[in-house]
């Protein structure tokens, strides 16, 4: 037997003991794993810098912050989330009551990205433990560095029996995937996607799949382009657009492409600096694979502003590409880096058609102050989520549900919803003993009549 299907086996046998459902060893867990973030906080951010060049600020801002937060909300509401809920009952089933057994669904496997190796590991992570699950974690090898980080929180401060995470590369995904779990929660690519759906498919096992795709924005001639420009540079360029819900390209009504341009490459200035790929808050591309792939697609279009770039360290300086045609290299995949095609339109009914031409987004972003315009691309389009006047910011929230649709991906998370993702709802019907009435029994005759009202 290898390592995996011991290791899961040892879970299984430990979930089966009901000791994880206890809330108070929920709550404990919960608990651990934040006195372990905050026990180990210097050595994250430095791990997120060496994988990814990220500031201390941006990787507490877009990843240890974001991990704390959503402890403390489930900490504050595992209780809540967890308790029996009560349901009417029909007035056929007389005299009985129903109700809803929040259950852990068992064991799970939890496989994780690169991009954000921390928060989109560990926000899952903390669902699982919510939830009453036992759980394995297998991050991505790209991120070795978050991954050593994580392995020491998980596997030091976890019994085994309860939480392991694995390190290693494909071969160790493809292992793991060979395996009858419980659940599993995949964030990655669609291509990846698909393996996993259909290795889970072998056990119908239930799956969350947080995939990627191009997010588009829209800036329509009623916007404010000014105020598009300084948002969207954040959202674009943070961790150097690799970022799932990243603004993957921009749709600008004719009318706004002049000031717009000028605006970006003003305010690329303004936060990066003149050479902003020696800027101390600017990354850097996560291995040379991607960075080669990224000169290919800068290569296809032409370049309106930035492209400098520095072989050694892996860094690409903010890219504008303007105009770009469908057809060209960079409008084919997801771009995953800090690169922005410009496509300019004149009729709303165009943006929204090239939309729908294309598989629905994970996110899509609108610059408007029409809400005529907001609410007819948001009522002809499909996508995950979004926001309006701004960018990627709508996956702060912990209210909000976060996922994709379709080629972006299946099921949410955040808050509540990666409770509920990891939580089976039992439902349950109890039939009290006496008055034992016996009206749907047959003999039917006579009974029609108040068979129908009952049930009305
Ligand atoms: P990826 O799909 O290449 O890898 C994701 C995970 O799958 C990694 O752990 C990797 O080791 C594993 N993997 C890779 N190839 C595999 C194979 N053939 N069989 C089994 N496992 C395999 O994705 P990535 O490059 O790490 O991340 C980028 C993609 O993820 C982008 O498409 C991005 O949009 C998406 N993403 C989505 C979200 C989200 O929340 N929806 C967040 C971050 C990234």
């Amino acid at each position: 037997m290898d390592i995996y299907q011991e290791k899961l086996d040892e879970q299984r046998k430990y979930f089966l003991t009901g000791e994880t459902r206890n809330i108070r060893h929920r709550k404990n867990n919960l608990k651990r794993l934040y006195e372990a973030i905050k026990e180990n906080e210097d050595m994250i951010l430095q791990a997120l810098a060496e994988d990814l060049g990220k500031s201390r600020t941006e990787g507490y801002a877009t990843e240890v912050g974001i991990v704390l937060n959503e402890l403390r909300n489930a900490i504050r509401n595992v209780s809540k989330w967890a308790r029996k809920k009560s349901v009417p009952t029909a007035l056929l089933h007389f005299p009985s009551r129903s109700y809803v057994i929040k259950e852990p669904i068992g064991s799970v496997l939890i496989m994780s990205p690169w991009n954000y190796p921390f928060q989109l590991t560990m926000v899952p992570f903390i669902g699982a433990l919510a939830a009453g699950c036992t759980v394995i974690v297998k991050p991505s090898r790209y991120s070795q560095a978050t991954s050593k980080a994580m392995k020491h929180i998980i596997n030091d401060y976890f019994p085994e029996k309860e939480c392991f995470l694995f390190e290693g590369g494909r071969e160790v995904n493809t292992a793991l995937l060979d395996l009858k779990w419980d659940y599993i929660f995949f964030t990655g690519s669609p291509s990846v996607g698909k393996i996993v759906l259909s290795k889970a498919a072998e056990n119908l096992t239930p799956v969350t799949l947080e995939l990627g795709g191009k997010s588009p924005v829209i800036i329509t001639e009623h916007s404010d382009e000014v105020l598009a420009a300084k948002r969207l540079i954040y959202g674009k360029f943070l961790n150097l657009g690799q970022t799932c819900v990243a603004p993957d390209y921009i749709l600008i009504h004719k009318s706004k492409t002049k000031r717009f341009l000028s605006e970006v490459e003003k305010g690329i200035k303004k936060a990066f600096g003149e050479d902003p790929i020696s800027s101390p808050d600017y990354g850097k591309i996560i291995n040379r694979h991607h960075y080669e792939r990224l000169m290919g697609l800068i290569k296809g279009s032409p370049v309106y502003y930035g492209g400098k770039r520095d072989d050694e360290k892996l860094k690409i300086a903010p890219t504008i590409l303007f105009p770009v045609c469908v057809d060209e290299p960079v409008m084919q995949e997801e771009i995953f880096g800090p690169v922005m095609p410009v496509i300019e339109y004149e009729d709303l009914d165009e943006a929204i058609k090239f939309i729908n031409d294309r598989p629905h987004p994970l996110a899509l972003y609108i610059f408007s102050d029409r809400k005529s315009e907001i609410e007819k691309v948001h009522g002809l389009t499909l996508f995950g989520g979004g926001c309006i006047n701004d960018a990627i910011m709508h996956i702060v929230s912990h209210n909000l549900p976060f996922g994709g649709v379709g080629n972006s991906g299946m099921g949410s998370y955040h808050g509540k919803r990666s409770f509920d993702t990891f939580t089976h709802e039992k439902g349950i019907l109890k039939h009290y003993k006496w008055p034992d009435i016996t009206l749907r029994n047959p003999p039917y005759k006579g009974k029609d009549k108040i068979i129908r009202l009952m049930l009305h």
